[in-house]
Formats: structure tokens, C-alpha cells, sequence
């Protein structure tokens, strides 16, 4: 498969990731890049005893499966590997995408948070929290007599602090905000970002999740009420009808997409180590964390994992399983060579040393196999693909923990209970990729395709793009012209229903808004049959949705098993917060 980089991965690559000098003026290639990165993760060996020859081959190794887009880190990693060690930037080139702090009840927890937060977006982290234990809206305040102004309220410092705050110049944070449904301030929180529809209004740095509970869902099917629990003094302070508040975080998803939904009972339950003790995600929702919770993500590309035969393309078990191996082996190292900006970090990180192992280009490796990706054939597929990442990648923890030890808090954890070694407390995670899926060029995480051929208008005129699995497959089938793009891109970068073209193609490449919100929701549970910690994806539904549509939605994301979930209908909002990255 070919090697040059996409025009679009280019500009991104001189953007955002190679390396400048004081200047501001590029002082790496992308092979350099590549091979800073592949040495840097190499090198770090030496602290589990590998020799130069090993370290060397390892490095051949890493940098193989760089250069080839088989497997890309998340971001903070290209960003910041195999840089020298220099006492100047010491905590700003953190390597991990996905943090979790926690927010205490007093002035002093909240601004140590936000100081801590502050520190994280400088150095390349995206932050999620719980602000579930602060003391409702117009609770006492004992220091001083006054009374508290409410989670929400301080949910708005946080925001303005990723205004002001860019993250090296190179792109704005990112930041979840939780609440967990008991909280008294839920039906205010729930309305926080109502105003939000143009995606540049109050709290526009957050994206908002409620944290619902298992006996939150009993009550909503009883169609009965459930408890609101102040939580500085564990006292019932009223109760609320499950379907009103469930209907009501579907109407603000309906107008701007937030909140989303995490179960927070089922994500503890499943967690192999903090079971009890999460409260929160990160920001795109793949990674729940407990407290000072981190963790580093790389994505394999699917649709190098495919090999072309006589008979159409099949999976390549072998390479796919070598790429799992190093990948594992890989953010493992990640976890050892990183620069963390506060001590809690680093002290949680190499005690639990969870990776975030997932994937990309799904859609495009369905689309070769001919699988439409709303079909029960699709939805095997991801359980057969993602029981093999699940088994390879605990063994190559297992493997890894036979060289270099358990991790720490393993005697705490269900692994011990097992009877499974394991050098990472949880290894799965499928990320948005939004950026590394173009450096790829492939669509990104588990994601449908957006839209297969487009306008993009540059200072040079506008250029026509098409997406590249699809381009590939034309040209092989001697079906590609201008015009045809031209038809794909007026008829709003859909092909399913261009009928003169052949059926097989219609079927396979079907974009997000021709996949029914049903399929969605069916794909992300497939996958998350297989993941351990949780799966980045957006239900896209048609603009005519009704709320009750959403409401349905969130009951059959409950009852697949999904940990989260989060809808966006199309066209309503002008400007999306994020998983839309601006290429220009
Ligand atoms: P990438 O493709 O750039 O590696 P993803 O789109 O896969 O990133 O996002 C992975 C995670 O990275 C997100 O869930 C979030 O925790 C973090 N992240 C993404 N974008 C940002 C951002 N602008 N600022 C801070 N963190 C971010």
C-alpha cells in the first residue's frame, strides 16, 4: 500500500507536529519525526536492563510500524517523544491524551484542580471531571457564612482557564464535565450548555456528561422517581421523576448534542483495578479514569491489516498480531519514558499502567472487505476483530509482564483474582483519532465516513477530495471520473443511492447520516464486547430526530451494553467542539 503522505496529512504534519526551532521554523521531516519518536520509546529500555542491540532492533521495529501508518500514538506523543531531556521544559511534554482529576468540596480543592488542570493543558493533556462532590447551589458555607454558588458555577472558571491557556500554541484543551445524576444541581447542569447552540457559547471548552446510575435506569423503566443526595452531608434532599430528567438530557442533546450519558455503575463494575472509584472520563468519554487517572492511546490502523488475495482482500491475523505485540510493548514504554506535570500523575500512572491500545479505519477496511457497515455481517466482523485485539493484546501485557514485572496495584486488582499476570491494568481503548486519522488517511476510529467526496476550497482554488478507500476501489474497478465525483459531492457526498453505479460498491460505503442511529448503537456495542475501558463515537441522526428518538437511543445503548453514549443530529450546531479538527 502506498507510503506518500496525504496533501492534508502534510500540511496537518508542518502545522502541528514537526519540530521547531525557536524561530518557529521546521527543523524535521516527517521520517525524522518517525524515527525521533521510534528512538525515544527505544531508549527507555535501558531501565528494564536491554542491551544496545536490543534496544536497536527494537527501534527498527518501532519505527517500522510509524513510518507505514500501521500504528499511530495519540497526538501528545508525536508531539513529545524522543525529545531531549531539558531541564527548561521539564512537566510540559506530557505524552498522554487522557487525564482524569478529581475536584474537591472547598476553595482550596477546586483551585488546586484548576491549577493542576492549567498545568496539563500547557503540556499537551485533555481533562475530565467529576464535579459531583461539590456542594449544591446554595449550601452553607461554614468559613463564611455565605452560601456556595453551585458546581455549574465553578464548571465556568474551568472553561475561561482553557481560553486563555493554548497548549504550546499548537491547539486549544479539550475537557469533560461530570455530574452525577443524584447531584441536587443536576437539572441546572443538564441546561449548562443549552445556550450553546452556535458551539462558541458558555462552557464551549467542556463537553458535558451525566453520570446516571444503575438505579437511575430502574427508575426511569418504573417510570417511578429517584434520589437527590447532597453530597457534602450524604442527606436526601428531594427526588425527581427519572423520565422528566431523562427526557429532558435528550432535548439538549436533540438542540446541541450535550450532555452525553455515562453509565457509571457498568463502567465501575467492568473495571479490572479501580472499581468504585471512577467518577469520570476523559474528554472525548473513550477513557474513564479514577482520580489522577492517566492514560496514553495508539490507534492500529485497520486497513493495513488487511492483505489483497486472488479471491478480495482478508485479514493478515500474522502482521496484525506482530503490530499488536509492538504496540502494547510500545505504550507500555510510553508510561516509563513520560514527562508528567504533577507528581499525582506519575505516582497513579506507574502504579496501574493503563494503555489505551484501539483502532482506526474500520469503515475503510469493512468497505474492502465489501461488509455494509449497517449489517449483521459488520457487526460479526467487529466482535471477530475485536476478540482478536482483546486476546493478542493481553498476551502481549502477559509477556511483557514476564519480563518487566506486574504492574504495582496488580494484587488489588481482578486480574489477581484471575490468575492472569498482567503488566497493564487495562490495555483497549478506541480513540476519536481525529487527528491521527488523517496523518493515516483513513476514516477514524469505528466511525462511518462522513462523507466520500468533498469541496475544499485553499487560497489556491478549490480542489476536489474523495475518500481515499473509496478513490482506490474506483480506480481498481476503472469506475472513477471527475464527473462522478462531481455527482457524489452534489448529492451531499453520498453514493448509496447513485444507482447506475454497482450495487456491491453502493452497499460498502455508506456514510454516517445513511446509517441508521440503530447501527450505530449496535456497532459501538459490538466493539465494546471486547474493550476494556470504553469507545469514543457519535450517534449521528438525521436533522427531522425527534426527542423521543433519543430517548430510545439512550434505553438501547443501555440495554446492548455500551458505557456511554453520545448523539449528534446533524446540522445542529454551527461549529462542533471537537473530533471535527481544523485542518486549515
Ligand atoms: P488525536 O487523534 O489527536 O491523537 P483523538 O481525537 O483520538 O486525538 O482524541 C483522543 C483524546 O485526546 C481525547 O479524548 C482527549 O482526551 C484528548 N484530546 C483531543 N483533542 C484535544 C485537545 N484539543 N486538547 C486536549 N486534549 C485533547
Amino acid at each position: 500500500m502506498e507510503l506518500e503522505w496525504s496533501e492534508t496529512a502534510l500540511r496537518v504534519l508542518e502545522q502541528r507536529y514537526l519540530l521547531r526551532d525557536e524561530n518557529g521554523n521546521i527543523v524535521e521531516t516527517p521520517e525524522q519525526l518517525m524515527h525521533r519518536v521510534a528512538h525515544g520509546l527505544a531508549q527507555i529500555e535501558t531501565v528494564w536492563g536491554a542491551t544496545s542491540e536490543q534496544i536497536s532492533s527494537v527501534e527498527q521495529d518501532f519505527f517500522d510500524i510509524l513510518w507505514k501508518r500501521d500504528f499511530l500514538p495519540n497526538t501528545p506523543t508525536l508531539f513529545h517523544a524522543g525529545l531531549p531531556k531539558d531541564p527548561k521544559y521539564r512537566g510540559r511534554r506530557f505524552m498522554s491524551a487522557c487525564i482524569v482529576l478529581p475536584i474537591e468540596d472547598s476553595i482550596d480543592g477546586i483551585f488546586k484542580t484548576l491549577w493542576d488542570a492549567a498545568k496539563i493543558m500547557q503540556a499537551g493533556g485533555g481533562v475530565g471531571y467529576a464535579f459531583s462532590r461539590l456542594r449544591p447551589k446554595g449550601s452553607l458555607v461554614k468559613s463564611s457564612g455565605g452560601k456556595s454558588s453551585g458546581p455549574v458555577s465553578f464548571m465556568h472558571i474551568y472553561d475561561v482557564m482553557v481560553d486563555v491557556v493554548a497548549q504550546g500554541g499548537k491547539r486549544r484543551g479539550a475537557q469533560m464535565g461530570v455530574l452525577n445524576v443524584h447531584h441536587p444541581d443536576i437539572l441546572e447542569f443538564i441546561d449548562a450548555k443549552k445556550e450553546n447552540t452556535s458551539g462558541q457559547g458558555p462552557l464551549h471548552n467542556f463537553n458535558i456528561s451525566v453520570a446516571v446510575t444503575e438505579e437511575f435506569v430502574q427508575a426511569y423503566k418504573e417510570d417511578t422517581t429517584f434520589k437527590l443526595v447532597a453530597p457534602h452531608t450524604g442527606e436526601v434532599v428531594g427526588e425527581l421523576n427519572a423520565r422528566e430528567v431523562m427526557h429532558k438530557i435528550a432535548e439538549n442533546a436533540w438542540r446541541t448534542g450535550d450532555p452525553g450519558i455515562i453509565f457509571i455503575d457498568r463502567i465501575n463494575q467492568l473495571d479490572y483495578l479501580d472499581d468504585g472509584r471512577i467518577e469520570a472520563t476523559n474528554p472525548c468519554g473513550e477513557q474513564p479514569l479514577p482520580p489522577y487517572g492517566s492514560c496514553n492511546l495508539g490507534s492500529i490502523n485497520l486497513k493495513h491489516m488487511l492483505k489483497k488475495t486472488d479471491s478480495g482482500y482478508q485479514w493478515d491475523w500474522e502482521k496484525f498480531q506482530r503490530t499488536i505485540r509492538l504496540a502494547v510493548r510500545f505504550l507500555d514504554n510510553v508510561i516509563e519514558a513520560n514527562d508528567y506535570p504533577i507528581p499525582e500523575l506519575e505516582d497513579y500512572a506507574k502504579k496501574a499502567r493503563r494503555i489505551g491500545l484501539g483502532v482506526m479505519g474500520w469503515a475503510d477496511a469493512l468497505s474492502l472487505l465489501g461488509i455494509p457497515y449497517d449489517s449483521e455481517e459488520a457487526l460479526e466482523e467487529a466482535r471477530k476483530v475485536g476478540a482478536f485485539l482483546k486476546e493478542k493484546s493481553h498476551l502481549a501485557s502477559q509477556e511483557l509482564a514476564q519480563e518487566r514485572g506486574v504492574f504495582e496495584f496488580y494484587d488489588q486488582s481482578k486480574w489477581k483474582e484471575l490468575g492472569i499476570p498482567m503488566r497493564n491494568a487495562a490495555v483497549t481503548t478506541i480513540a476519536p483519532t481525529g487527528t491521527l486519522s488523517i496523518l493515516a488517511n483513513v476514516n477514524s476510529g469505528i466511525e462511518p465516513y462522513f462523507a466520500l467526496a468533498f469541496e475544499r476550497k485553499i487560497t489556491a482554488g478549490t480542489f476536489h477530495e474523495v475518500q481515499p478507500t473509496l478513490l482506490d476501489v474506483l480506480k481498481e474497478r476503472e469506475l472513477y471520473s471527475e464527473e462522478l465525483v462531481q455527482r457524489i459531492i452534489e448529492n451531499e457526498g453520498k453514493l448509496r443511492d447513485l444507482e447506475d453505479l454497482p450495487e456491491d460498491i453502493r452497499n460498502a460505503f455508506p456514510t454516517a447520516m445513511e446509517v441508521a442511529p440503530e447501527w450505530h448503537v449496535r456497532m459501538q456495542a459490538a466493539w465494546q464486547e471486547n474493550i476494556d475501558s470504553s469507545i469514543s463515537k457519535t450517534v449521528n441522526l438525521p436533522y427531522q430526530s425527534t426527542v423521543e428518538d433519543i430517548e430510545n437511543i439512550y434505553l438501547l445503548a443501555y440495554e446492548l451494553g455500551t458505557k456511554s453514549i453520545t448523539v449528534y443530529r446533524d446540522k445542529s450546531l454551527e461549529l462542533q467542539v471537537l473530533n471535527v479538527p481544523s485542518t486549515s
